[in-house]
């Protein structure tokens, strides 16, 4: 008969994929991961969504990078070979790790010395470690000498960290999306949790199950709608106007809290002033919404005892994403909804870690924690604990980086992790700066779109292959513990950051995360308390934390904000356009994201077998009445075209998408939405309007 299969052994970790750090159990046997269970982690309570449950097998996938690879002498890097990998893996041969790892530092220290520190700049990234997002940010401070350092979050909520900072002196959540649990409103705005934080959509629909009243706001429906007490749906672009009018109704009807404004916050003669001119009956037509309806949300946030606001990049990726934080923040402030249990501000964080790669300073403008480059205390604390001198100059975002690579006065990068030749807007632009440099080294699990246009390309550690820690959405710092052992000749990224360091000079030998962890926590005052022994023995500790056996702070800011004086401040918005606005020849407004079963630039899940299956190929989403008019059926080809880019791709029906409106998500790179979108910077977040760009759709015919 058939002998039983040994049982697996489980390894407790955490989820690589979403901000809401679902622990995960990971049951493997014969060095491979057979299956994949939930275990009773604070942000999930043993649920998964469909990512977290069958999203691993990219690990093992045939084109996973085993050894390192050199580009061959003489073979041209061109933007083309981003889209043909084939094409691209011929310009490369393999290497051992010593001349690799030479020629990467080699070619990153001619750059230093004969340009100049600030020619050079790194990615890291939100998808690895806490410890590898600190020792990155350190290497290129103080190894490349420059603060041009930055990751991902500078496409999701740079915007919502800047109004967070400006106005309440931090930039993460003030709650838990758990809270939710207490509130009698909770507002979801410019977010799709349930399909890009399915597990935090749970508990939101369990809080809507027990009697809260949900209200869902955003141009697009999403699932959430037949949970909520009002569906506000709003015109893209126009979030300002909108939450002004909200603002004038809680102002001008008396509805807000005096004494949490007059304890708490300074600056409410501002805000009174300015919202003044936003009558609801008056803004009504700009943002599409009754003014009764205004009204009739405004109320029921201000009248509620606990009221929460959770938001999402359709806030945040946006010209005025700033302005759009703004006015929640000043909405939760006036109606005195943070700092008890069922109140708070959640910005739903996207990456699994971009809570604590934010944290660990990959950031080009802040030090860890978040202290600026340019405060003298803090980069004098930096000095001495790091034996070296630091630039007080604010380094250069993703999106400038680009820039300057592109006007080639930054000619060397180091890359980990991260994929801008498909995550960056107006994409033409990105690949053509990274074709540019002079030398490129990327480190990565795969030959990315990016690392097609490398000089050096380094193998590196699976998230499942490693221990450290991560930060998700609600402050939770976990652990993660590795499960499988590296394939071929690849590396834990930590001994890779170390190698190229001390090819740059720098005397560096931690024993491993655990060390890094340990120097991080002097570095960064959100960990005091906090240890590795801690989070081994707990998995999951939350920041602030006041003593080493506290449970850790989940709901924050009920006595005093960390700003100066203790209060938060009001900020007033204005009313702008979006950047590029729809006209005769592109009459279609393009938004973008991602879907439930796909990652960001689809490295990791379009090698996953069955997130693969269910979504195997790039749609435009429209209306079913718009593909009517544009005489298409579902499934048929159709061509998007913005003043950047065209793309081709499959019509989908949905009848969530607006008329007039497209979606199209950037997982995709046969059909790359980011070809299309607007590089158009908020000035304050610096962050693209990925939600909102003129395009024209034009049918195909038959696929
Ligand atoms: Fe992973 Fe997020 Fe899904 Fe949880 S909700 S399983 S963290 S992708």
């Amino acid at each position: 008969g058939r002998r039983a299969a040994p049982p697996a052994k489980e390894v407790a970790s955490v989820c690589p994929y979403c901000g809401v750090g679902c622990q995960v159990g990971f049951r493997v046997r014969d060095g491979a991961i057979k299956e994949v269970v939930g275990r009773d982690g604070p942000s999930n309570q043993n649920r998964l969504c469909v990512k977290g449950r069958f999203g691993f097998d990219y690990i093992r996938h045939p084109d996973r990078l085993t050894v390192p690879l050199i580009r061959v002498e003489g073979a041209a890097k061109d933007p083309a070979d981003c889209l043909d990998p084939r094409r691209a893996r011929a310009k490369f041969r393999e290497a051992t790790w010593e001349e690799a790892l030479d020629r990467a530092a080699a070619g990153l220290a001619r750059v230093r010395d004969t340009l100049g520190p600030d020619a050079l700049a790194g990615f890291g990234s939100a998808k690895g470690s806490n410890e590898e997002a600190y020792l990155f940010q350190k290497l290129v401070r103080t190894g490349f000498g420059t603060n041009n350092v930055d990751h991902c979050t500078r496409l999701c909520h740079a915007a919502s960290v800047a109004a967070l900072l400006e106005g309440i002196g931090s930039g993460a959540v003030t709650a838990p999306f758990m809270a939710a649990k207490d509130a009698e409103v909770i507002v979801v705005i410019g977010a799709r949790p349930a399909e890009n934080h399915p597990v935090a959509a749970t508990f939101l629909k369990d809080a809507a199950a027990r009697g809260a009243k949900l209200v869902t706001m955003d141009p697009r429906g999403s699932a959430l709608d037949r949970h909520a007490a009002e569906v506000v749906r709003f015109a893209p672009g126009r979030d300002v106007p909108l939450l002004n009018a909200m603002l004038n109704v809680v102002v001008g009807e008396g509805l807000y809290d005096r004494q949490y404004v007059a304890a708490h916050t300074e600056d409410f003669e501002l805000i009174r002033d300015h919202v003044a001119a936003y009558a609801p009956e008056d803004m009504a037509p700009l943002c599409g919404v009754p003014a009764d309806q205004i009204r009739r949300v405004a109320r029921m946030f201000a009248r509620a005892r606990t009221a929460m606001i959770l938001w999402g990049m359709g806030i945040s990726q946006s010209t005025h994403g700033t302005d759009n934080t703004r006015c929640l923040i000043a909405l939760s402030l006036l109606c005195g909804q943070v700092g008890r249990p069922g109140t708070g501000l959640h910005p739903l964080r996207g990456q699994n870690n971009v809570q604590g790669a934010s944290d660990a300073g990959l950031i080009p403008m802040m030090f860890p924690d978040y202290r600026h480059t340019d405060d003298d205390a803090a980069r004098g604390h930096l000095e001495r604990l790091w034996g070296a001198k630091l630039d007080p100059k604010p380094g250069l975002t993703v999106v400038e980086i680009m820039g300057a690579a592109e006007r080639g006065e930054l000619r060397g990068m180091y890359v980990m992790g991260e994929n801008p030749a498909m995550s960056d807007p107006d994409v033409n632009h990105a690949r053509a700066a990274l074709a540019r440099l002079d030398h490129l080294v990327v480190q990565d699990l795969f030959l990315t779109e990016t690392a097609a246009l490398a000089d050096v390309v380094l193998p590196a550690s699976a998230w499942p292959e490693k221990d450290g820690t991560v930060t998700n959405t609600n402050r939770q710092v976990q652990m993660g513990r590795a499960a499988v052992p590296l394939p071929g000749e690849a590396r834990q990224d930590l001994e890779i950051i170390q190698e190229l360091a001390r090819r740059l000079g720098l005397p560096w030998s931690y024993a491993g995360p655990r060390e890094v962890f340990a120097e991080m926590a002097q570095a960064t005052h959100s960990l005091a308390n906090i240890t590795w022994d801690r989070l081994e023995r707990e998995g999951s500790v939350t920041y602030p934390c006041a003593a080493p056996d506290a449970p850790g702070d989940e709901i924050v800011f009920g006595d005093a904000f960390p700003t100066e004086n203790g209060r938060a401040r009001f900020v007033p918005a204005g009313v702008t356009d979006p950047a590029e606005m729809p006209d005769a020849e592109y009459p279609f407004v393009l938004s973008t994201g991602r879907q439930l079963e796909h990652w960001h630039t689809g490295t990791m899940t379009r090698r996953a077998g069955a997130l693969d299956a269910l979504e195997p190929g790039p749609t435009a989403s429209l209306s079913p009445s718009e593909l009517a008019r544009l005489g298409l059926e579902p499934g048929q080809r159709l061509r998007l075209a913005t003043r950047r880019g065209a793309i081709e791709l499959a019509a989908r029906a949905d009848p969530t998408v607006p008329d007039g409106q497209v979606f199209v998500p950037f997982a995709f790179r046969e059909a790359a939405a980011n070809l299309l979108t607007n590089p158009q910077l908020d000035p304050w977040g610096k962050i693209p309007e990925f939600k909102y760009c003129a395009v024209r759709v034009e049918p195909l015919g038959q696929a």
